[in-house]
């Protein structure tokens, strides 16, 4: 299995559009030791031709011209790009699906819940459906193993778990929905395990930790790990009024070096970075921190063979 990471920031990316937190200032200003970072995606491969995104980040198409693999191949309209796996509706998670909308045939894995939230209640999406097998909206249930196939039908031979990482729902479904919506099928975390048996976990946003979640981690490769805030109070203080990160469902990552620091096996690395976050400056003492602690920052374009 192959790991492209196409993006490491959290909505909004780094720098901001509309930031001049003293990260992303210092960043525009060529100050900045450290790399400005698009939105959170991951794209895998089993076989290096069929690719599959976790998640569809706003950033998709520029992410997609930077990454030589995932241009069209073979005839006029084409893309190695077979299958989509979403693990919430978030819009930074989703909103990369619009992108891929000129009718090439694309699977869509989502629990019943998002997809409901996508196809239902946001008439865009119809966009994605305009010619039969365009679109092929693909349900999984919760805990249970799934082959990821290609649009085509094909099986990879990549399998993907999920678990329920938290209940909340992005602000802008309606309460009405949100009360036909299975709680559990808010936010995922997954786990992709290659024929080999290699494992990669890929938990963008972790609210809690709990120990039957801690010793799946343990069982896996490769660890990309929710690195949004570095404290609970990081906005806060930022912006002088705001949620705290718990609230905004994100354990800060100064708990997390201590809540994982038992965790042996996999290679440990903080992706969805806020542009906040003062660990993005190479030359901070937080950045200084989690490398002592044997914990890694994911870059734009890091990739992993495992
Ligand atoms: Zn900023």
């Amino acid at each position: 299995m192959l790991v492209k990471i196409l993006g490491s920031a959290a909505g909004g990316a780094f720098p901001q559009w509309n930031c001049a937190c003293a990260n992303c200032r210092a960043v525009r200003a060529g100050a900045f030791r450290g790399k400005p970072r698009t939105q959170t995606q991951v794209a895998i491969t089993e076989d290096g031709r069929s690719w599959f995104l976790l998640g569809a980040s706003p950033d998709l198409r520029a992410q997609i011209e930077a990454t030589p693999e995932l241009h069209p191949r073979d005839g006029l309209r084409q893309s190695p790009i077979t299958s989509v796996v979403l693990a919430n509706a978030d819009v930074d998670h989703v909103l990369g699906l619009l992108l891929l909308r000129e009718l090439q045939p694309l699977r869509i894995y989502a629990t019943g819940s998002v997809r409901r939230i996508l196809r239902k209640d946001n008439s865009m999406f119809g966009m994605l459906e305009r010619i039969p097998n365009q679109a092929l909206w693909t349900d999984f249930a919760l805990g249970t193993n799934f082959h990821l196939c290609g649009a085509n039908g094909q099986d990879s031979g990549l399998r993907c778990q999920s678990w329920s990482l938290s209940t909340h729902y992005p602000a802008y479904v309606m309460p009405d929905r949100q009360s036909q919506l299975a709680l559990g099928e808010a936010s995922l975390g997954f786990a992709i395990e290659s024929p080999s048996g290699s494992r990669l976990a890929y938990m963008p946003a972790v609210p809690n930790l709990d120990d039957a979640l801690l010793q799946q981690l343990n069982s896996c490769d490769i660890l990309l790990f929710d690195g949004t805030f570095w404290s609970d109070d990081e906005l806060i203080r930022v912006q002088g009024s705001g949620q705290t990160a718990l609230q905004m469902g994100h354990v800060p990552v100064e708990s997390t070096l201590i809540n994982l620091a038992g965790l042996r096996r996999p290679r440990k690395i903080f992706l969805h970075i806020n542009n906040t976050n003062p660990m993005l400056d190479e030359a901070s003492a937080e950045h200084r921190r989690v490398r002592n602690a044997g914990w890694e920052v994911a870059e734009d374009g890091w990739q992993f063979d495992l």
